[in-house]
């Protein structure tokens, strides 16, 4: 197969974790007989810096273009100025909701190789696969601001359909799970809440009798999540609570650097990135954990180029990499550590084994 993917390096450490998952995915190219052709465009501060807007039209247009978006991360320091009328993150806002990209699916597995890397306990952390279904282009981050130095507000919309679609995908990908669905909202206080949780209701009942729902407020939910997490399968929520609760399951696997995502519209290209972010405090340092990336990259190969075996064969060598202690720092424990490209030439060697 040959395969057209824009890879937008963003800013901080995305130009080294991206840089990476590249070098991987020529790896499988080479080994399954593919050809991956990367464009690269500038996004958040990098476009900036340029002199150009967080999100260049040149950018959009080749991710409109490609089979599938690479993303690292996006945000700088230089920029993060709260009274900015321009910041990088609008970059990837933007594009999100430019390519309808309402759906991002967030799998958290610990791998064993590195359960010490995570402070909850080994009994806890047994059985622990779950996948967060985060709406991605509604909510708070989207609804009208009105900002000044005496007041502020931040508008939190949602209508049925924005959550009726996103409850279906997440009811789809149960179905092919465990068949279990946890949606969570704020019902007791919030009218957005008590929308989506009627929404999901009435989806449930008449749409996916077979799988099996609990509701949870989200502060519950953050309690359960540290407490029982292998007792969820698929959970659904809205914008904000994904964002927050997905930060708080990457305790689960060890660190932010491990956990993958996807960004998924009704059709059309999909987007994938690591759910940290530009992670300045160690940009350029060559030690960024680059695992998130490349099992981002194992996302994008099963969901957007039908390419099962090789995500499958992607995720073993992580896997391998992790047993045989390819570990970066925010992983290692203390322990004896590698850096970026190390962990990488780890997991291009692991696929020989
Ligand atoms: P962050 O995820 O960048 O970093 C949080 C902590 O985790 C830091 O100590 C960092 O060193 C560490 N970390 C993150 N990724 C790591 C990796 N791959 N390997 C090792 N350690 C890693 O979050 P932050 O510090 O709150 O935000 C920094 C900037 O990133 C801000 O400008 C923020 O707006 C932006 N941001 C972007 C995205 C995105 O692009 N999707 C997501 C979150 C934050």
């Amino acid at each position: 197969m040959r395969a057209r993917i824009a890879v937008l390096a963003g800013d901080g450490i995305g130009p080294e974790v991206t840089a990476q998952a590249a070098r991987v995915m020529n790896a499988v190219a080479a080994r399954f007989r593919h050809e991956f052709d990367f464009h690269c465009a500038l996004i958040g501060a990098a476009a900036m810096d340029a002199g150009q807007p967080p999100l260049p039209d040149d950018t959009l247009a080749a991710c409109r273009d490609a089979d599938a978006v690479l993303l690292g991360a996006v945000g700088d320091p230089r920029y993060s100025d709260p009274n900015a009328k321009v910041r990088p993150e609008q970059g990837l806002l933007a594009l999100r909701k430019a390519l309808g990209l309402f759906a991002n699916l967030r799998p958290v597995a610990p791998f064993p190789g590195i359960r010490d890397a995570s402070p909850i306990k080994p009994e806890i952390l047994d059985g622990v696969d779950l996948l967060v279904v985060r709406e991605l282009t509604g909510g708070l981050y989207f609804g009208d601001k009105t900002e000044s130095t005496r007041a502020a507000r931040d508008v939190c919309d949602y209508t049925s359909d924005e959550v009726a679609r996103i409850v279906r995908m997440a009811c789809e990908l149960a179905r092919k799970r465990r068949g279990r669905l946890t949606s969570v909202d704020k019902a007791n206080v919030l009218a957005t809440s008590r929308l989506w949780r009627a929404v999901v209701q009435k989806i449930t009942a008449q749409e996916y009798p077979e799988v099996e729902v609990e509701h949870l407020l989200v502060d519950a939910a953050a309690m359960h999540l540290l407490q029982r997490p292998a007792d969820f399968d698929v959970m659904v929520t809205e914008n904000l609570f994904g964002d927050i609760l997905t930060d708080e399951a990457s305790v689960l696997a060890g660190s932010m650097g491990m956990l993958p995502s996807a960004s998924l519209g009704a059709a059309g290209v999909g987007l994938y990135e690591p759910i940290h972010g530009s992670a300045p405090d160690i940009a350029g340092k060559g030690v960024a954990n680059p695992y998130g990336t490349i099992l981002s990259a194992a996302m994008l190969l099963r969901h957007s180029l039908d390419l099962n075996d090789e995500a499958d064969a992607l995720e073993t060598a992580v896997t391998r990499a992790l047993d045989l202690g390819a570990l970066t720092a925010d992983i290692a424990g203390g322990a004896a550590s590698v850096g970026t490209a190390a962990a990488v030439d780890a997991v291009i060697d692991a696929r020989h084994d």
